[in-house]
């Protein structure tokens, strides 16, 4: 017997091959993204038609969908009163008639005639007393009845139909399992797919394309998806595993293991602040510290609400470091938020007092740093000087800190902040800074909450630790939406109500994709528009990411200070900022923006004692036709008023965008999920996660199962041409 044919196998295999694919179908194919047999069948129907439900008129009840066997009446054809060509034919079989009306179509004209047998699939409506079906497939009496046709994306210029397609596959899968055909290889053993109720991938590849019935394409799409699903998570979990193997890292010193003489910072930290940690915080930091403790490095997420807290616990994940004599690294993704860090950092740390590292005789105090690319050059070399003499404790930095000339003594900690707004590159660039080859531990922080399931897929290499309570006594941010011109006058009193009483303000201006320059151009016009206008007589101050670094810093002090009232920002405030006296926040032209950058904007208040309130301003003019805002714009903007809770936002999220965006161009495998969604296919997200581990931690780990490993180095290797077309 020879061996069954390999999936991957069918990446070397033109399309040209087959029968039936000449020259000009081949170029036809390619502009559709199709060239290999593995493209062809990986081109997934995108829904079915359901021929086997054949009926008649009279059976049919208005709102069910069905094919009718009828004959073609009179056709006729008019335009309606906007102008577009309506055509409409009676059709009738024995039991009755109806109505078909096909609008902007005029070839039907030609399609439909009078006499003919047709068959019609669509939906029966109940019009103006008469029966009718409005767009309805009309196709030719075939070999297509009684049975499931396929439809399939395709892209109208690249002129290969949908029923084209369908041929093309069809003699792709003769070719693999017909009769003297060696079969295609199922990568999973038996027992396995048995386990999971799955259908072996031969069997599904001829069900997704060639169902006999709905349930049939049905079991083949589960399959698919779990193999899909599947191939990213062993992809994940194996490189988390093979980082744990390959690099050594720290055995801090964290409680019971510190030696007497040491003094405990993360105790002494926790016990010198003015609140007691959350039941969260407290969960999240032992996670870490048990980490810590081990001799393979961290490589942890933590995510948490904006104002969860997460600073208490990366600063007690650095102090267990630099108990036990090593250094701890923050990197933040830009100026303000490491300057904003810094000056956080060091206040909580303020006359701490350590263990002198260096000499390991008598105590100095505990030093922070700051690292940017903006010191003079005085200073900062002065800041390499020290890291690397081991006289910083813990330094705070942009990516200024990963550049080469930074060396660390003894990096034992790095925490990296607001992960999204950084590469994998990065993340591992702390990774190799680690003192005598070892590496440090990694505890990465993000303030954008995912659904569980999407960040098993996207963070799926990292440990994750979810800090899901808020400090108590917050006052909940109240969210309102402001539409039209008199609603948003009443956010400007608003806004000098706070002013008056002595709490201060934001206005993000509109959200500008793709142009830094127009964006910075309209914070500019907003802040000239409000100064002399609606908020004139109040100190308004302007940030933009074009600003020099001194400006920034500059304006920012001042609107800490409260020598600025109102501070007139782009989303460079987004992540981070933290006064506590800002109370209300007005988000211009709301709708522009996407779920989670609102959710961030909004937690820039709502920091301190006041009752804080965030405006989400929208224009538009609501009674235009052309400028109505999108349904999906105004399920955002409802979802922001009624929920604070990040992570019921991000579901929401997850279910109006689809994966797409939230896997961004992080996930490499994401292309290779032309079937999954990490939205409607949550369950098997887990389920592949489960069945990855397990099969990795079998004791061979994934030995015997070579065509298993081999799919999934190909579909997830960078320059897979797979990927590159994806
Ligand atoms: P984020 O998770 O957004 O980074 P921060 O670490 O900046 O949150 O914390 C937000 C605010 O909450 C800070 O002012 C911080 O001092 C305060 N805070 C943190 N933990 C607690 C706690 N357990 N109880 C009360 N306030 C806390
Ligand atoms: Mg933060």
């Amino acid at each position: 017997m020879p061996e069954p044919i390999r999936l991957i196998e069918l990446a070397a295999r033109s399309v040209a091959d087959l029968g039936g694919v000449g020259d000009k179908r081949e170029k036809a194919l390619a502009k559709t993204g199709i060239t290999t047999v593995l493209d062809l069948l990986t081109h997934y129907p995108r829904r079915y038609l359901d021929r086997t439900r054949q009926s008649t008129i009279e059976a049919l009840e208005p709102g069910e969908e069905a094919t009718l066997l009828a004959t073609i009446g009179s056709v006729e054809s008019r335009r309606t009163r906007q102008g577009k060509v309506m055509v409409t034919a009676r059709i009738s079989d024995a039991s009755g008639s109806a109505k078909l009306v096909f609008f902007n179509q005029p070839w039907r004209q030609r399609q439909l005639v009078n006499g003919d047998q047709v068959l019609v699939f669509g939906k029966l409506e109940s019009f103006w007393g008469g029966l009718q079906l409005t767009n309805p497939v009309v196709d030719p009496v075939g070999d297509k009845v009684g049975r499931i046709i396929p439809v399939y994306p395709q892209s109208p210029k690249a002129g290969v139909t949908s029923w084209e397609l369908c041929e093309h596959t069809a003699e792709a899968l003769r070719r693999i399992s017909g009769p003297r055909a060696r079969g295609l290889d199922d990568p999973l053993p038996a027992d396995l797919l048995a386990e999971l109720g799955l259908i072996g991938r031969q069997e599904a590849f001829e069900g997704i394309h060639r169902p006999e019935s709905l349930g049939q394409a049905a079991s083949a799409r589960k399959r698919l998806v779990f193999d899909e699903l599947l191939r990213i998570q062993l992809s994940l979990v194996r490189a988390k595993r093979e980082l744990e193997a390959s690099s050594t890292g720290i055995e801090h010193l964290v409680g019971p293991a510190l030696p007497s003489d040491r003094p405990d910072l993360v105790h002494a930290f926790t016990e010198r602040l003015e609140f007691a940690l959350t039941g969260a915080q407290e969960r999240c930091v032992a996670e870490i510290l048990e980490d810590l403790a081990k001799a393979s490095p961290m490589h942890r997420l933590l995510q948490g609400d904006v104002g969860a807290g997460k600073t208490v616990v990366a600063l007690s994940a650095m102090l267990a470091g630099v108990q036990g004599g090593f250094q701890g690294a923050l990197m933040a993704p830009t100026e303000v938020l490491a300057e904003q860090h810094h000056l956080g950092v060091s206040a909580l740390l303020d006359d701490m007092v350590v263990e002198d590292p260096l000499t390991l005789l008598g105590e100095r105090e505990l030093r922070v740093a700051l690292l940017t690319s903006r010191l003079k050059a005085s200073d900062r070399r002065k800041i390499l000087l020290d890291l690397a003499a081991g006289t910083i404790d813990i330094v705070v930095g942009t990516h200024a800190l990963i550049q080469d000339a930074v060396t660390f003594s003894r990096l034992g900690v790095a925490v990296i902040d607001e992960q999204h707004r950084f590469g994998v590159e990065q993340r591992d660039a702390l990774r190799h800074r680690g003192p005598d080859g070892r590496a440090p531990d990694v505890l990465v922080m993000t303030a954008t909450p995912i659904p569980r399931t999407a960040a098993m897929t996207v963070y799926g290499d990292l440990d994750v630790s979810v800090l899901d309570e808020l400090p108590p006594g917050r006052t909940p941010i109240v969210t309102s939406w402001a539409q039209g011109e008199m609603e948003e006058a009443l956010v400007w009193d608003r806004v000098r109500q706070a002013v008056a009483r002595g709490e201060r303000a934001y206005v993000v201006c509109p959200l500008v994709e793709m142009s830094d320059a127009l964006e910075v151009r309209s914070a500019e016009e907003t802040h000239e528009e409000l100064t002399g206008g609606e908020l004139s007589g109040l100190r308004l101050g302007l940030l933009h990411g074009r600003m020099s670094s001194d400006d920034k810093e500059e304006v920012m002090t001042l609107f800490r200070r409260g020598d600025i009232d109102v501070l007139v920002a782009t989303t460079v405030i987004e992540v981070g900022v933290d006064v506590p006296e800002a109370s209300v926040m007005v988000i211009l032209d709301a709708d522009r923006f996407g779920i989670a950058q609102l959710h961030q904007l909004r937690g820039r208040v709502g920091r301190g004692a006041a009752e804080s309130e965030c405006h989400l301003v929208t224009r538009l003019d609501l009674e235009g036709t052309d400028e109505e805002l999108s349904s999906d714009a105004r399920e955002r903007l409802t979802a922001l008023v009624r929920s604070t809770d990040g992570f019921e936002l991000a579901e929401v999220d997850l279910d109006l965008r689809g994966e797409g965006t939230i896997m961004g161009e992080r996930q490499k495998g994401i292309n290779d999920l032309k079937l999954a969604s990490l939205r409607r296919d949550r369950e098997t997200v887990a389920k592949a996660r489960e069945v990855a581990i397990e099969l990795l931690d079998r004791p061979e780990g994934l030995g015997g199962l070579e065509s298993l490993v081999a799919e999934v180095d190909w579909f997830l290797s960078e320059d897979s041409d797979y990927l590159m077309k994806g």
